[in-house]
């Protein structure tokens, strides 16, 4: 296998020339302001070295690649129990559909479709204000991170409170069932700002590396619960193409509509990649093909007898 740079460098050469990028997000408004150009990638080693090319320093909105550390944190606070709130099956549905929600009697599939990540987060402000739970998170990822610099952009959580009304919708009906206990616009507020985190591709990747279960990376939660969250993140974290990024890429993902997907290689690698364009899934349109790429050139894969055996 070529090195790891050769690999980042390799894919971002191949992708800067791609005309069709896919269309950044535009229910956001503060999103659709991005140029559609950028693409960023990093791997963040257990040995503590990042690795780069592409704009990788340049921080992004990572949006739902925030339900990730959320549904850490809950798991922290509420153990088993949290599973009452959420479901864990893959939903099959567009990441902000609310057909489910009324067969289901308003509990959400899972916690990274918006439903499900709305839950968890009103599960884990009871006792506690917006403020607190937003500092909660930040202190978490800058954590994960090793690095203080990483900021919620309020202009990003405005913009969307402006517009979210589809999130509303599902919050109202959550809340009719019982299953939001705040108010919906509480919740949404603390949502809506968590999803405005900013980070850079690198610091992405360094604040998953706690999910590599690698030696010597920090332990922010137990192997167990690492572990599971890997697990909904392979069969629910790219919404209706879940199963294709598992088919296609074979680890862990999580994307969001800023555009970024943070990928787990467990016990190698924790990779963050940025390409603001979206698929019909909403989705990153080349940061899907660059973990494709990634996964073909390194041979990385949960799949992969190999790992286990090593
Ligand atoms: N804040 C966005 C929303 O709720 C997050 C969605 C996403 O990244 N897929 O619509």
């Amino acid at each position: 296998m070529a090195g790891l740079q050769e690999i980042l460098d390799d894919i971002a050469a191949a992708l800067a020339d791609e005309t069709d990028r896919g269309k950044v997000a535009t229910y956001i408004p503060q999103l659709a302001r991005i140029d559609v150009r950028k693409f960023g990638i990093a791997a963040a080693l257990p040995d503590g070295s990042t690795l780069t090319a592409g704009d990788a320093a340049e921080p992004f909105s990572i949006q739902s690649i925030s339900k990730v550390f959320t549904l850490a944190i809950a798991l922290g606070r509420l153990g088993e129990s949290l599973w009452r709130h959420v479901g864990r099956e893959p939903s099959g549905q567009r990441f902000n559909s609310i057909v489910q929600l009324e067969y289901e009697d308003g509990r959400p599939r899972n916690p990274f479709i918006n439903a499900g990540a709305i839950a968890v987060t009103d599960a884990i402000l009871a006792g506690h204000s917006p403020k607190e739970v937003l500092g909660e998170i930040l202190q978490f990822v800058r954590a994960a991170a090793g690095d203080d610099d990483i900021h919620i952009n309020g202009s990003v959580a405005q913009s969307e409170k402006a517009t979210g009304h589809l999130n509303f919708a599902l919050a109202h009906f959550m809340r009719a069932h019982g299953v939001l206990q705040h108010a919906p616009d509480l919740t949404l507020g603390t949502y809506f700002h968590q999803c405005a985190i900013e980070m850079s591709c690198a610091q992405l990747a360094r604040a998953g590396l706690f999910l590599t279960d690698a030696p010597g990376v920090p332990r922010m939660i137990s192997r167990g619960r690492a572990r599971r969250i890997c697990a909904i993140m392979l069969t629910c974290g790219h919404y209706d193409a879940s199963g294709d990024f598992a088919f296609q890429v074979g680890l862990p993902g999580k994307s969001g509509v800023g555009g970024g997907i943070l990928m787990i290689a467990p016990g190698r690698a924790s990779v963050a990649i940025w390409s603001p364009g979206l698929n019909a899934q909403g989705n990153s349109r080349l940061g899907t093909k660059a973990a494709h790429m990634l996964a073909e050139r390194t041979g990385w894969s949960v799949f992969d007898g190999r790992t286990l055996r090593a």
